[in-house]
This record gives C-alpha cells, structure tokens and sequence, in this order.
C-alpha cells in the first residue's frame, strides 16, 4: 500500500484521488469531504485537509535515512538538506569517527543509538527507523556498502559516480533486484531547476534543431586536502577528474539532446612531473557523436582554474549555463528567435529534491529519475572515454541503452521550473 493511503477515508479508494503525475486530486462529493453513503443532515468526518506541495509530511510518515560517510559533501549540504525535504527525515549516521558522528547526531537530532560504525554497518537490517541508506563515500567504497544495505533490506540512494568499474555497477543492480529494494543514483542536477528548465525547453524544439553541446568543468586539486587525497588515489577514486566532475558534463550532454552517444574520441594530458597524477587521469578533452547527428565536444580537469560551464546550440537559439552545477547559484543565458533571457532563480536546495523523488518513487512506486542503470550507463561511457584517449581511436558506444525516466517530465514542477 502506498503510503499516502494511510489518510484516505475509508469510503473513498486511492482510485479517486491519484492524478496522473502522482498529484492529489479530489473530485466531486469526495472532494467535499462527504460520505457518499451518509444522509446530509448528519455531522460526518472529513478527509485530511490535503497538504500543498511544499509542506511537509507528518514526522511519522516520513521516511527514515542513514547517510553513510560524513566527509565535505555530507557534512557541508546533505545532513542540513534533510530540513528542506518534505518526505524525509535523518534518523541515522554511519562514520569511522565516533567522535564526529557523535557531535553532528546530536546537532541534527539523531539518537546515539542511530550511530553506526563501517563494522557494525550490518546492523541496520534490524533498525526500523532506517528505511533508506544514503552513500556518500569515496568512489570504490560505493558498491560494497550499497549491497551491504540492500541486503539489510534498505533502499539505496549512491552518490556519483555509482561504482569505479562495470561489475560493481552490475553488482549493485543485481542486489537491488534480489532484495526488491529500490536503487538511485544522485545526480542532483536532474532535480535542479534552470537544468529542468532547459530540459524542457530543449524539448519543445526552442532552440530549432540541435547542433552541438559543449562542456568544461574543471579545477585545481589540493593534495594537502583529505577531500583530495582519496580523489588523486586510484585504488579509491578508481579515476581522476573524468569519474569525480567530467561526469557532470557527460551527464548533462545526455539529459540535455535526450540521446545516448553511439561514437566516442578522447585525448588525455597530465604535465610531466606534476605529482598528482601519478595514480589518476588530469585533463580529459573528448568528443560524443549522438544518433541524430548532434556533437559534443567538452573537457575536464583537476589541474584548471575553476571552470564549469555547459553551452547548448541549435539552429534558432543557444543556452548556456555558466556557473552549470553549482550547489546554489546557478545560471542559464537563453539567445535566439529575438530574445536574451538570464534566469538565475534564488537557491532552492536540489539536494532535497532529489531525496524526495526518492521517497515518493518508494511509496508510490514509480519508476526512479537516475537509477542504477543509468549510473551504469555513465560509467560504461567514461570508461569508453578513457580508452579512446589512451589508445587514440573512437569507441562505439551504441550498445543501445535507453533511459526508463525522462526527468524533463518524471520530475514534477517545483520552484522555478518553466
Ligand atoms: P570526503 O573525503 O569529504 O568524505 C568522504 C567520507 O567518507 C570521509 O569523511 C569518511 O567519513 C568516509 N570514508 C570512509 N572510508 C574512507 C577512506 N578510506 N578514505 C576517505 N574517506 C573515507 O569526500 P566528499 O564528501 O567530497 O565525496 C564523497 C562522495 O560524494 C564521492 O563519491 C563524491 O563523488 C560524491 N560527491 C558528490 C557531489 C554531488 O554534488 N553530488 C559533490 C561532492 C562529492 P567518516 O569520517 O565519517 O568515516
């Protein structure tokens, strides 16, 4: 049963009030409140008031998470994006430093006994507050901890990229699968409104016919920063700038033409002696051919000044994004057909939307934005990328993947969103 049925009175089925987008609808007598059955002169009880959009759920009915490694992203936006989430709740931390875990529990208002260690991880299978475990780890911690949750009988919400390699990818959607848990991986932009909007507009043609996407996403990586360590670590990163924020470009390129790439060329470059890329790849230049004929050109690095800017040109118009995967400051320029339009809405957390879509994919059972299929398509794109730039010849990508949810129409409107 969804979980939204718990409300409904019992003359009324869940028929009467499920739109077709997953709204609440009422009509007629029902909408009034009324039981159908009831004379009229008879003081009858009435329906929850519905709630709006933005309000939150109940605390019971929301849905309890573990969030999995408390280093930048956890600590910096994830834990504070729980109060912006209408259908979530943190109930529980997972950290190698009791220390730590201990002072942010209790500053978000997690039990001590919602604290769990990487060893004691397992327990949560006989936590019920936990319904969903949040992985924010390093890269190749994701796929074992992920099949650890879903065998504890949790649904799984990974941060990107989903695993370092194909199997791990393959694994986690096979221990999904087994355990009939759900899977998601957190690609928070899919949930962003100027990136909604685009999405939107691109699919009603506004920029005429598509012509080329082009992308460069980069900045410099601090060896002195813990955040970094592990990211210039092969054997935890499992690759350099192309796995951490390339993927970010890549990502968009797809959501943005709506097409898989059938054809990809790379070249890669390092400076000689610059210690940091002993283990993982620098600058990473490539180029997608999609089906229809649009091109993509692009790049990413850890050793630019910061750059992160996605330009999309058609025959009528083009849009840019410049900054393009801020947390809180995005920024979409839109030219063409006789118009310069700069939308740059106030900051609304993409985080939380995101984590929302999760809990209404799990309790109304719709498909997920993002799954793990999807998270496994980037990694066999990106892996192709590699080998094209280190063998210097294109790679056929057209193995024929088709995403199950578009977010230009999965994602319901919300702030900002044209
Ligand atoms: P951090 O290094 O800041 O945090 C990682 C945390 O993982 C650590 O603080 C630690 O938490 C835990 N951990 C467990 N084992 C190890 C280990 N061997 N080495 C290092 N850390 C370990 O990284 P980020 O928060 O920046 O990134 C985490 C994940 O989130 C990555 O997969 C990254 O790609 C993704 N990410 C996604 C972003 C997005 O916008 N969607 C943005 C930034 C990152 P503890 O001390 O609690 O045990």
């Amino acid at each position: 049963m969804a979980q939204d049925d718990a409300e409904l009175p019992r003359s009324v089925t869940r028929r009467t009030f499920v739109g077709a987008a997953g709204a609440s609808l009422l009509t007629g007598a029902a909408a009034m409140g009324q039981d159908l059955a009831a004379p009229p002169n008879r003081a009858v009880g009435r329906p929850q008031p519905q709630l709006g959009s933005s309000d939150p759920l109940p605390e019971e009915r929301k849905l309890g998470f573990a969030v999995v490694g408390l280093g930048k992203l956890a600590l910096g936006e994830i834990v504070d994006a729980f109060a912006a989430t209408r259908r979530a709740r943190l109930t529980a931390l997972v950290s190698g430093n009791r220390e730590k875990a201990s002072r942010v529990a209790a500053q978000y208002g997690v039990p001590e006994n919602g604290i769990y260690s990487y060893d004691d991880f397992d327990r949560i299978a006989e936590d019920p507050r936990i319904q969903i475990v949040y992985i924010v780890l390093p890269n190749s911690l994701h796929a074992d901890f992920t099949i650890r949750a879903l065998r504890a009988g949790k649904h799984v919400l990974c941060e990107k990229p989903m695993a370092t390699n194909v199997a791990d990818c393959e694994r986690m959607i096979e221990a999904a699968r087994t355990a009939n848990r759900k899977l998601m991986i957190a690609y928070r932009c899919q949930f962003e409104p100027h990136n909604l909007t685009a999405m939107r507009m691109l699919r009603r043609r506004e920029l005429g016919d598509l012509r080329i996407v082009s992308a460069d996403i980069g900045r410099s990586t601090n060896p002195d920063d813990p955040a970094d360590q592990w990211r210039l670590d092969r054997e935890l990163a499992g690759s350099g700038s192309l796995f951490d924020i390339g993927i970010y470009a890549l990502n968009a390129a797809r959501f943005l033409v709506n097409e898989e790439p059938v054809e990809v060329r790379a070249q890669l470059f390092a400076a000689p002696g610059d210690v940091r890329f002993r283990e993982v790849e620098d600058v990473v230049a490539w180029q997608m051919r999609f089906p229809s004929g649009v091109l993509f050109h692009g790049s990413t690095s850890y050793s630019y000044a910061f750059t992160n800017t996605i330009q999309v040109i058609g025959t009528e118009g083009l849009m840019t994004f410049d900054p393009s995967m801020e947390y809180h400051a995005q920024r979409l320029r839109v030219r063409g057909r006789g118009q310069d339009r700069v939308m740059q809405w106030s900051p609304i957390d993409q985080f939380a939307r995101e984590i929302d879509h999760f809990c209404m994919a799990i309790t109304d059972n719709i498909p997920v934005v993002a799954d793990g299929e999807e998270g496994l398509q980037d990694v066999r794109l990106m892996l192709a990328i590699l080998e094209a730039g280190r063998t210097g010849r294109p790679v056929s990508t057209d193995w024929g993947y088709r995403r199950t949810a578009d977010p230009a129409t999965a994602v319901p409107d919300g702030q900002g969103v044209a």
